[in-house]
């Protein structure tokens, strides 16, 4: 199956114009079963999501949200119960001690790793150490400057951050980050799973094996 772990709305993050309804109907149209909510610092209320879970049935939506952290980190934490009760930034800790604090399972990526650091710091080192995956591809990745690899467009440390996945046993997540209708598709994760809930989905998640697909 394809999913898209990484997407922002207009609901929620004030630099998206890609309306919430918009994604469910254009992620059906491109043959995306599963896509998160991830809006910048804020995670929807259930009410919301539940609404727009019944309107698009076909579809699975995670509930996430892409937390700012300090040294301009950013992740991407997908769980049913989990609470954004301080920041941003939060430090690495804060956002450990949060995803500790849940009940129910919870998914949590680096997004675009060495974006905004080139280098491998130890802040990154930090988040590493708990992090459940690692965001490969995307296009704000490539925004930088990117290499084209096996007729892929990819982002210049692609390598680098394919070999902390293996050093860490991660999955490699790739997401469109759309903040608009047109980059949904453009990237994506190929998945071997079956989806039957979001907290079943996010443990499988976390031993599965993935891979990129462009252009859908
Ligand atoms: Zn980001
Ligand atoms: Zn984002």
């Amino acid at each position: 199956m394809l999913i898209d772990l990484h997407l922002h709305t207009s609901a929620h993050s004030p630099d998206s114009v890609l309306k919430p309804h918009r994604a469910c109907e254009r992620a059906l149209d491109l043959g995306i079963s599963v896509i998160a909510l991830t809006d910048h610092d804020h995670v929807w209320s259930h009410a919301e999501i539940d609404q727009l879970r019944a309107r698009y049935e076909r579809l699975a939506i995670l509930r996430g949200v892409e937390v700012s952290l300090v040294d301009s980190y950013h992740a991407v934490v997908i769980g049913e119960d989990f609470k954004l009760d301080a920041g941003p930034p939060l430090t690495p800790a804060q956002l450990k001690a949060r995803l500790d604090a849940c009940a129910r399972p919870s998914f949590c990526f680096v997004a675009h790793p060495f974006y905004h650091t080139p280098e491998r710091t130890a802040e990154l080192d930090a988040l590493l150490r708990f992090v459940n995956g690692i965001e490969c591809n995307s296009p704000y990745c490539c925004e930088k400057g990117h290499l084209v690899v096996a007729g892929r467009k990819v982002p210049l440390w692609y390598a680098d951050a394919l070999k902390l996945c293996s050093e860490f046993r991660v999955p490699a997540l790739f997401n469109s980050d759309s903040h608009h209708e047109g980059t949904l598709g453009t990237m994506a994760t190929k998945v071997d799973l079956v989806y039957s809930g979001q907290d079943e989905f996010v443990v499988a998640l976390k031993a599965a094996v993935t891979s990129l697909v462009q252009d859908l």
